[in-house]
């Protein structure tokens, strides 16, 4: 069946094993970021073969799919107070910035006669969640009065909203926080959640702040990738995804349309250059399956025209005789891309 995704677990298993061995000999504990394939299970279970020592999801759905895995969950976007007793119920911390959420899973704990851990979300320029360093004493303060909340550490997102590169200097931030509330508040800072996938950066120049010791990693295990630069990470995979298509047109036509130019089915009105007559294939996949700007196609030669909802146009001037009808062509996937696949019901999965 195609469009599929073919999914390579041992290359998987071995970016995991690489990057948690990596964070391990720095002190690190790892959570595994599972919302870029939706808490696949298998997935999920290689993240876990692979060492990690949490599961992380943004989505409560997700955490629950994964109960079956014997490791601590953790919520990472801030709970919403309508959902406050599944969060409870099934993620052993949560990421927190707001007074009145805590309070909500604080009351949900006591009725369920059960306890849930917090990390406090600290911005420290990025714009996204978390409360202002300025607000740190008063909300350490009120957190401490609520009696089934364990404040078990502080974190810092950073690079996915204002695209901030985490530093010496931001981090440096966090673990001054982090003293703080051993010093001030009495309470020791198990977590100290240094970022995300961009933060790795750090490790190789030895920049990352001593204090900090946990990273929230996603988009590194699954692409290889570092994301403050883009950096593809030497020992990693980058091809643990391969998307396959199938080819359903192959002809020559010319690059420009003939007649009247409207709007196309986006809305869009098109411009075109005239590159000649081209060989030009139809591959059955569309803006439906797949955010098209994150396909990259594994062949150079191939380059992607356009694509409506059902049918991507692909130029393949340059291959000769190299397909045909039928052909199954391959692309890489970037961030996007995989996120869209992993969530259209028209794109199977395959397991390697
Ligand atoms: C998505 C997310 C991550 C993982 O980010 P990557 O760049 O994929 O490593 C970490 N922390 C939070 C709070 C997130 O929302």
């Amino acid at each position: 069946m195609y469009p599929q995704l073919v999914i390579d677990t041992m290359k998987l298993k071995e970016n995991v094993q690489f990057l948690t061995s990596l964070c391990h000999e720095k002190n690190l504990s790892v959570m595994g970021v599972t919302k870029i394939f939706l808490a696949d299970e298998v997935l999920a279970q290689c993240y876990m073969d692979g060492g990690v020592d949490y599961l992380a999801d943004s989505r409560i759905i997700n955490l629950k799919r994964l109960s079956q895995i014997n490791l601590p969950k953790v919520l990472l976007r801030l709970p919403s107070i309508s959902e406050v007793e599944t969060v409870v119920r099934y993620a052993h911390i949560s990421l927190n910035s707001e007074l009145r959420t805590i309070e909500a899973l604080d009351d949900a704990a006591r009725m369920m006669k059960m306890r849930h851990k917090i990390i406090l979300m600290v911005d420290l320029g990025d714009l996204r969640e978390g409360i202002l360093p300025e607000d740190f004493d008063v909300t350490v303060t009120a957190i401490k009065e609520f009696k089934h909340i364990d404040l078990v550490g502080i974190g810092v997102n950073l690079t996915c909203y204002g695209a901030i590169i985490p530093n010496a200097d931001n981090l440096g931030q966090l673990v001054t926080l982090a003293e703080r509330l051993e010093q001030e508040h009495g309470i020791k800072a198990e977590i100290v959640s240094g970022g995300n996938s961009s933060s790795l950066y750090l490790l190789g120049q030895d920049g990352l702040p001593e204090g900090i010791n946990n990273l929230r990693l996603g988009e590194s295990l699954v692409l290889g990738r570092e994301t403050a630069y883009g950096a593809d990470i030497e020992e990693c995979h980058q091809d643990v995804f391969t998307l396959r298509a199938e080819v359903i047109e192959y002809k020559r036509k010319p690059s420009l349309p003939t007649g009247e130019v409207g709007v196309d089915a986006f809305g869009n009105k098109p411009v075109y250059e005239d590159k000649g007559e081209m060989l030009r294939a139809i591959v059955s996949i569309g803006k439906q399956d797949v955010f098209i700007d994150n396909l990259i196609p594994r062949d150079e030669r191939i380059e992607i025209v356009g694509a409506s909802s059902d049918h991507l146009i692909l130029d393949l001037t340059k291959t000769g005789d190299d397909y045909a009808m039928g052909s199954i062509i391959e692309f890489d996937v970037e961030y996007g891309a995989l996120l869209s696949l992993l969530t259209s019901e028209y794109v199977s999965r395959v397991y390697r």
